[in-house]
């Protein structure tokens, strides 16, 4: 996979506090995969050299994320101290927002969900509605939080574009948050540190950090909802624009003089590949009077049209055969830009393959031979876990 992180310019001392995050990620997974563990085993699991181990082992220690629990065995000499993860002083508070749901759950050190709270809300576009909604699911899910545990951060998860350094979300990927300082706001409130950032990103890092790409370093994930997005994985940096503005994948275009869109152009991947085009294209081919199962329902989400597509609807399958060939290319056209190893495509909803069927996800390895496809949906748990390891990251990522 091309290298962002050889390649692109960067604010000096960008990358290093990021691999020290890394670092830290792969310490924390490990002890909780094989722990109690000793520190030497930790350096040679991992790759690192024994004096960073300690380093990072000693902070966590202090912090109270790791503890000693005894001793290994030695063949000759001391007997090494082994460390386990101290899961009973600490949690994280990880949020995922969508447009019409919150999901907040309380995760230990290694992203484990002990405790989650759903709501969702028929409208998210009133302003003080949807914080007050997301502050409510906090204050549900912190009741959960066992009296002896503290909190050490809020991480959120949520559509972009937002912007990570203002803490704030763009109408553009959630109406109703413009001008919104989400971060500053948690913060005041909850007198904790708070992250947010842009959901393929958050997603990306929960695989990273806790998932099916623990051992890889270069990888791409695509999210295709109402919107598609992209994360790029790249030498186990994740490659933020700036830290700013997310990468505008589902605007790249695929169709010249295509059908419009609401940033203003013209054939962008998502007015042909998202869910919302799947269902905009349903409404337009009912408006013309085409037979179909969903003729009669009043409101239509991609959900309902997944449903309907299974069930053998021709208007339904057609309109999903479609947004999957757009699909296909603009995936291929990333392929073609990093040349990842590993590819996550996740498709919100409950069956992804009706979108990224197995015939699509079958060209396009046998067209990029090397890459691995990995399909999955939207787990909303599973994001907000993935928005646990933007509070690692933002704790983390400073060491000196
Ligand atoms: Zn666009």
């Amino acid at each position: 996979m091309i290298r962002l992180d050889r390649l692109l310019t960067r604010p000096q001392g960008y990358n290093a506090p990021r691999t020290r995050t890394i670092n830290v990620g792969a310490l924390i997974s490990h002890i909780q995969r094989q722990g109690p563990v000793s520190r030497r085993d930790l350096a040679r699991a991992i790759g690192l050299n024994p004096a960073t181990v300690s380093k990072i082992t000693n902070s966590l220690i202090a912090d109270g994320v790791v503890m000693e629990t005894g001793f290994g065995e030695s063949a000759t000499g001391r007997k090494p101290v082994l460390l386990t993860l101290n899961s009973s002083q600490h949690c994280i508070v990880a949020v995922n927002l969508d447009r019409t749901s919150v999901t907040c759950a309380v995760t230990d050190m290694s992203g484990e969900v002990t405790a989650n709270v759903s709501l969702r809300a028929p409208d998210l576009h009133q302003t003080h509605v949807s914080f007050d909604m997301v502050d409510h699911c906090i204050e549900l899910a912190l009741a959960m939080v066992p009296p002896e545990r503290s909190v050490l951060g809020i991480g959120v998860g949520a559509p972009g574009p937002l912007s990570m350094a203002r803490g704030e979300i763009a109408a553009a990927g959630l109406p109703g948050w413009k001008d919104i300082p989400v971060r500053d706001r948690l913060e005041a409130k909850y007198h904790v540190p708070a992250f947010i950032d842009d959901r393929a990103n958050t997603l990306a890092l929960a695989e990273k950090w806790f998932g099916q790409a623990r051992n890889e370093d270069d990888f791409i994930y695509v999210v295709v909802g109402r919107g598609i997005g992209l994360s790029i994985m790249s030498g186990c940096l994740l490659y933020r624009v700036g830290g700013d503005c997310p990468i505008q994948f589902g605007h790249t275009c695929i169709e010249v003089d295509g059908r419009s869109c609401a940033c203003g152009r013209r054939g962008c991947l998502e007015t042909y590949a998202s869910l919302q085009a799947v269902v905009n294209q349903v409404h337009a081919a009912l408006s013309r009077g085409e037979p179909s199962i969903l003729a009669d329902q009043p409101d239509i989400d991609p959900t309902d049209v997944a449903v309907a597509a299974l069930q053998g609807d021709k208007l339904a399958r057609d309109a999903f055969a479609e947004a999957t060939r757009y699909l296909s290319e603009g995936i291929g056209n990333a392929i073609n830009l990093f040349h990842p190893n590993l590819v996550f495509v996740n498709v919100h909803l409950p069956h992804p393959d009706v979108l990224m069927t197995p015939a699509a996800i079958e060209a396009l390895a046998e067209h990029y031979p090397g890459t691995r496809f990995v399909l999955t949906s939207l787990d909303a748990v599973h994001s907000a876990a993935g928005s646990a390891s933007l509070v690692l990251e933002g704790l983390y990522g400073s060491w000196a």
